[in-house]
């Protein structure tokens, strides 16, 4: 950020719902058909034919009005806004009037400490969520000399999230924009896909002198789908507005694209050649009444959300913060990690396993947790085992769990089959740290001299005069008193 200036930045994300049917018509919501096979009179547009609004859409966006604490509206109705484009076969998008279903609501985000003095969470408002319908796809570049357009997007719900101009640097955009994500998917309202355009972004951004109150003029950056590219989009903003405004220059308002390959933003239209879209209400729909019964049914069935799911992992478990961010991947990761805590009772050992060796072979492969083969109970197993110190860590990892990825039965059965369970007899390792000692008197002697880190070597040795199947916290026991008394 240039010394002198702040940022003002407000967002505003078109979610696309999960519907099983689209918005005003029974079309599936299925992205990747053939192009113009989800079609009927009502999303094409056809004289004489009426809309009827989609319910599961309604609930969606009830659903994540109370998730963020927004008011939910008893009355709100739906307008036309009227533009001509190839890919809008009704001339209309119908979209909510100036009452939207949901308004008011707050998002927290760490706050950006560079910009706000101090670290700690921010409540960013949202000032309302709407509801409207997307538009069908152009492809200009499949066939050349013709543009070409599917019409399957058409009427497909959308939620439109529009953002207080709250947020200051392009860190926060991008981190309020990954914890609306994270809310939509753990709701469940939007498959959070943003390469095929599920959650996209249009990023509004000003800068005033630091410490004016007035904001200043805003330029809106279109159709960002990416969190790289919002951040990339809004820091080349800041810097582009105020070396113009240093240079004497003023900002315009006006809507620019985000160019990824120049990694630039590029003007579209200014204010001047805004569009008039001739607003009306939609005589074919009736308003939107929501009754206190419904906003409750979708209360009672929201889910735990990411937020308190963290806390309580923080606090029932233990689970860093950091570590629970990285459990909160995706629903499914989340709801396997509650399972196998759940199962073997001890969930810090539950997290360390799942974030270490279960994510490195998941790495390694090419699917999420959702195709992980084995089920929470049959890991939990394994982890309880080396919990109560039955195997080493290393034979869990190194022997064990590839056994149970190839089918072998259970963790119990095959540690008992290639005699795994290592030897927590005392009596047992006192005899090994001794043949051990003796054989190392050169060692011994260095660490009675103060060579303490030669202990390690001895650790080693025993373990290794154990067969690896020596439990090595009682190694390191009475290996310390052997060599105080030695
Ligand atoms: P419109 O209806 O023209 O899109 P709104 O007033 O609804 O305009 O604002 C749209 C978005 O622009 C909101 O997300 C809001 O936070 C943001 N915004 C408004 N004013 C500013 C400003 N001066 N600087 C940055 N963002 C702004
Ligand atoms: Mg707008
Ligand atoms: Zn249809």
């Amino acid at each position: 950020m240039k010394p002198g200036w702040e940022a003002v930045i407000g967002l505003e994300v078109h979610v696309q719902l999960r519907t099983r049917s689209k918005m005003f018509c029974a079309c599936a919501n299925a992205y990747g058909a053939p192009p113009n096979t989800h079609t009927c009179p009502v999303c094409l547009g056809l004289p004489g034919a009426l809309p009827a609004l989609n319910a599961e859409a309604v609930r969606m966006a009830l659903s994540l009005g109370l998730a963020v604490g927004a008011k939910i509206r008893p009355e709100s109705t739906f307008y036309r806004k009227q533009y001509v484009y190839p890919d809008l076969p009704k001339g209309y998008q119908i979209t909510q009037g100036p009452v939207a279903v949901v308004e008011e609501g707050l998002l927290e985000v760490p706050g950006d400490p560079e910009v706000r003095g101090a670290s700690g969470p921010v409540a960013i408002r949202l000032e309302r969520a709407h509801l409207e319908e997307d538009a069908g796809k152009s492809a200009h570049d499949l066939r050349p000399g013709a543009s070409l357009v599917d019409l399957n997007r058409a009427g497909v719900p959308l939620l439109e999230i529009v953002g207080a101009p709250d947020l200051r640097s392009p860190q926060e955009a991008s981190d309020y924009l990954k914890a609306l994500h994270r809310l939509v998917v753990f709701l469940g309202i939007c498959d959070g896909s943003l390469d095929e355009g599920s959650f996209r972004c249009d990023a509004n951004v000003s800068l005033r002198p630091a410490g004016a109150q007035a904001f200043g003029t805003r330029v809106e950056v279109k159709n960002l789908n990416s969190f790289r590219f919002v951040k990339q989009a809004l820091a080349f903003e800041i810097e582009r507005q105020a070396a113009l405004m240093e240079g004497g220059g003023t900002v315009v308002q006006e809507t620019r694209g985000w160019d990824a390959q120049a990694g630039e933003t590029r003007a579209q239209r200014t204010k001047e050649a805004a569009m008039d879209y001739r607003y009306f209400p939609e005589p074919d729909l009736p308003a939107l009444r929501i009754r206190p019964e419904e906003v409750e049914a979708a209360r009672a069935a929201l889910p735990e959300l990411p937020e308190a799911r963290a806390r309580r992992w923080r606090e029932a478990h233990g689970v860093g913060a950091d570590e629970a961010q990285t459990l909160l991947q995706t629903p499914a990761f989340a709801a396997y990690f509650d399972a196998l805590a759940e199962a073997c009772g001890q969930g810090k050992a539950a997290a360390n396993w799942l974030l270490g060796e279960v994510s490195r072979l998941l790495n390694e492969g090419t699917g999420g947790i959702e195709t992980f083969p084995l089920a929470p109970a049959s890991l939990a197993e394994l982890i309880r085992l080396v919990e109560s110190r039955v195997i080493s860590h290393g034979a869990a990892r190194e022997q064990v769990l590839p056994a149970l990825l190839a089918g072998e039965g259970s963790a119990e059965a095959i540690v008992a089959a290639r005699g795994l369970a290592q030897v927590s007899d005392r009596g047992a390792i006192e005899a090994l740290v001794a043949q051990v000692l003796a054989a190392h008197p050169g060692p011994v002697a260095q660490i009675k001299g103060g060579k303490a880190s030669l202990t390690g070597f001895l650790v080693g040795q025993t373990l290794k005069a154990g067969g690896g199947k020596v439990d090595p916290k009682l190694v390191n026991e009475v290996l310390a008193e052997a060599l105080a008394k030695a």
